[in-house]
């Protein structure tokens, strides 16, 4: 366990990041969980607010020019997602702990403003496993998940950027561990 408030959540596409978070979130409300801002369109389920927050383009790209972005990138190639900074700073301005589930570019950009954040890397079991859940979840076109795979290779070899790695092998054995290394 170490002092740091900030802790970044990434890994590759379909990987579990999301559920993983969903189920820290619902046992362990005392973290600030940020919401970022997306250009994607919502998916069947998502709420504005909740699963993030859907702007335009051109939005995305004001909040890029007047800094009120703490990271941004764009993943897989199509959208651009990133993190509202101010609900981070006032988070941590309090004294909670924040987590950002992000991509490994945004990772690096807020290592880089942030360095006592803590980077956890979520890797699949197998190759194969990562392939079968992108595959499983059925939210993606086939050039999509080209694309999605394309990147996890390369994110999956930059695991040694972590400063933790969890192999998600089953939902709660990764929150168990996330729950450990925050300190919850
Ligand atoms: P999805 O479209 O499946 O919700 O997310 C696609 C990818 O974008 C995931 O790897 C997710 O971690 C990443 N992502 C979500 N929000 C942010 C963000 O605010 N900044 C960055 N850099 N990546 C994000």
């Amino acid at each position: 366990m170490t002092s740091a408030r900030l802790w970044i959540i990434s890994g590759p596409s379909a990987v579990g990041k999301g559920t993983v978070c969903a189920r820290l979130r619902a046992l362990h409300d005392e973290p600030f969980y940020s919401v970022s801002v997306t250009t994607r369109a919502p998916r069947p389920g998502e709420v504005e607010g909740e699963s993030y927050h859907f702007c335009t383009r051109e939005e995305f790209e004001r909040m890029i020019r007047d800094g009120e972005l703490l990271e941004w990138a764009r993943v897989h190639g199509d959208n651009y997602y990133g993190t509202p900074r101010r609900p981070v700073e006032e988070a941590i301005a309090a004294g909670r702990h924040v987590i950002l589930e992000i991509d490994l570019q945004g990772a690096r950009q807020v290592k880089a403003a942030m360095p006592d954040a803590q980077l956890v890397f979520l890797l699949p079991p197998t190759w194969e496993e990562l392939v079968s859940r992108l595959v499983g979840r059925g939210t993606e076109t086939d050039e999509q998940r080209r694309r999605r795979l394309e990147t996890a290779k390369e994110e999956l070899a930059s695991v040694g950027e972590a400063d933790h790695t969890v192999v998600n092998v089953s939902v709660e054995d990764t929150v168990e561990a996330l729950v450990g290394l925050l300190g919850l």
